[in-house]
């Protein structure tokens, strides 16, 4: 049967390159679900919609036709047909989407994108993001909760957007994590049946070594 891996935890984890690291070692597909709520704040900023308005980001939730592609050697996003890969990695989207991440709106949507694509996965795949073990795939066949020390997520953040400031990195990343999890529609959170895996003193190639080893249990 397909399998469905859901790897969830904040950012500087390490989640995005072992969750693509797993699924091409598996031959899974993959998903990036921050990507889809990066791809959906890129479009409310470029389609002149005040992010800090939930209503008319609500309203506008529904407007976006955001594909997102599978492959994990080439994680692909579209929005309205328009390649939107390098736009939402701005340091603007990166800034705005935990507001519009807030927005119950546009969970509800992303959710459902994401579950059909689950769906639609035949071969199965690896799915990372906030809520996945949670809230969008309950029923994972396998639910990872990746986590690091605020040093060791901003050293790793601050490695991937060469050369920023560490101690600034750390305060922004800081600030978005308190953004997610500290919101009523908080989309972070560990499932109860979720492995824990604390990578602060992993490397990147012993966290993929420890994951792929869960799915093959
Ligand atoms: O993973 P990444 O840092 O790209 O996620 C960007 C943002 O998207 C997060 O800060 C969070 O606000 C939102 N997000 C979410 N639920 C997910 C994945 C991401 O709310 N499953």
């Amino acid at each position: 049967a397909a399998v469905i891996v859901a790897i969830d935890g904040p950012s500087g984890t390490g989640k995005s390159s072992t969750s693509r690291a797993v699924a091409a070692k598996l031959g899974l597909s993959y998903l990036d679900t921050g990507a889809q709520y990066r791809a959906i704040t890129w479009w409310m900023l470029t389609n002149g919609v005040d992010v800090t308005d939930a209503a008319a980001v609500a309203t506008a939730s529904a407007k976006p036709v955001i594909d997102s592609g599978t492959d994990p050697s080439a994680p692909a996003i579209t929005v309205d047909g328009q390649d939107a890969s390098g736009p939402i990695r701005t340091q603007e989207v990166t800034s705005r989407v935990s507001a519009v991440s807030a927005v119950p709106e546009v969970r509800t949507r992303i959710t459902e994108l994401q579950r059909e694509i689950a769906r639609a996965a035949g071969g199965g795949i690896v799915v990372e993001g906030r809520d996945i073990g949670t809230t969008v795939l309950p029923g994972a066949d396998l639910k990872i909760f990746l986590t690091a020390s605020a040093e060791a997520r901003a050293a790793r953040r601050s490695g991937e957007t060469k050369g920023a400031d560490v101690a600034a990195t750390k305060e922004a990343l800081i600030k978005r994590d308190a953004a997610d999890s500290g919101r009523k529609t908080s989309p972070l959170a560990k499932a109860d049946d979720a492995v824990e895996v604390d990578t602060t003193d992993l490397t990147l190639d012993q966290v993929i070594e420890c994951v792929v080893t869960l799915v093959e249990e």
